[in-house]
């Protein structure tokens, strides 16, 4: 094993995952604990943001422990504690920044504020070689957008959804046939057996200008299809999952033609476009995207489906690219509900 110089935890808990891991500067994945809060939300179809701040409060010490026990390290071989300090829920969020704060305090070692964002953004480096600058597609259960990575803490945003992500749209219609929380999955598993042309649906924004997103008007037409039919008949179930992600995938393919055209005008050494956040774990996307990439040149990359959903790695991995460029955060940050990637402007 090469001989790492820096070893960073990290700690997620901005959402519905309490999450630890800890990460080196060679790339080595020392622990990586994910603890998802499935089972607290299922009764409610949804994520209830003050059950997950309870959630993560009874969790975290568990989970830190756990890590700490995978990686066979002391807490005093930590180099820094990196958190998600925002986007996200904010009672989650304080959980794990007050958390990493007080470990940092008690270990006299940086305290890295991550942007949950920037961690989906830059995990990618932890599994593959890519380099800056790079085209970024975020599409989890509430972001939905691109990005150029133009390096650590400098972002340009291309365009994002103008009002749901696509795992939103995944996951409420998941409900409405009958099936919890995440519904991403479910849509993906059910739509294998389907008939991708048996029904039509919206395509908001296709072949428009730019490269927003809108998915609205897909989930509300999705709803009136499941009510005027056999909602619970499995061939209905087939045909509509795979009428409804080919839907998906064909936006997708479009508002990425878009994407790529204005990234490579912005930068035209780009070389990658990196897909990340939970709905990148959809196979059927991946897939056309992969053909669509090729034919402009540029390849498709994916981190691995345990690093696109939540995870503590991204949030390590992102602090030690931090600590390295000297980006450390201070004892008196305060947790961000709202974060746009924008902002950080090198910070
Ligand atoms: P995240 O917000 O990054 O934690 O990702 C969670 C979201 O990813 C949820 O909306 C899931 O429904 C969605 N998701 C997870 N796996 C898949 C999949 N295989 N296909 C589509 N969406 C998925
Ligand atoms: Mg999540």
């Amino acid at each position: 094993m090469v001989q790492n110089d820096m070893i960073i935890l990290g700690i997620e808990s901005s959402c519905d995952e309490t999450a630890v891991a800890v990460v080196d500067d060679v790339k080595n994945i020392l622990a990586n604990i994910v603890s998802s809060q499935y089972q607290e939300h299922r009764p409610f179809g949804g994520v209830v943001p003050e059950i997950a701040a309870r959630a993560h409060l009874n969790h975290i010490e568990f989970i830190l422990n756990k890590a700490m026990d995978e990686s066979g390290l002391t807490l005093d071989q930590i180099d820094g504690f990196a958190a998600s300090g925002g986007p996200g829920l904010i009672g989650g969020v304080i959980v794990g920044v007050m958390m990493a704060k007080g470990l940092a305090l008690a270990k006299n070692k940086p305290f890295i504020p991550v942007n949950h964002l920037e961690a989906h953004a830059l995990t990618v480096r932890l599994t593959h070689e890519v380099d800056f600058p790079y085209l970024l597609l975020l599409v989890s259960g509430g972001h939905c957008q691109f990005l150029i990575v133009e390096d650590v803490g400098h972002y340009t945003y291309l365009g994002g959804t103008l009002d749901d992500a696509i795992g939103e749209c995944l996951d409420k219609t998941a409900r409405l046939l009958g099936y919890a929380y995440p519904g991403g999955p479910t849509i993906e598993r059910l739509a294998r057996e389907g008939n991708p042309e048996a029904f039509h649906l919206p395509k908001p924004l296709k072949g428009q200008a730019g490269c927003s997103f809108s998915f609205s008007g897909l989930k509300t037409a999705a709803r009136k299809v499941i009510l005027e039919n056999e909602a619970k008949s499995p061939r209905f179930q087939a045909d509509f999952c795979a009428s409804l992600q080919k839907t998906i995938g064909d936006i997708l393919e479009d508002r990425c033609q878009h994407a790529i055209t204005m990234a490579l005008e912005k930068k035209p050494e780009i070389k990658d476009l990196v897909l990340a956040g939970g709905v990148a774990a959809n196979q059927y996307f991946c897939e056309r995207l992969t053909s669509l990439v090729r034919e402009r040149g540029i390849s498709l990359i994916t981190p691995p489906v345990s690093l696109c959903t939540d995870n503590g790695a991204m949030v390590a991995w992102a602090g030690l690219e931090r600590l390295q460029k000297g980006l450390v955060g201070s004892l008196a940050f305060a947790p961000r509900p709202r974060w746009p990637l924008e902002e950080l402007k090198g910070e």
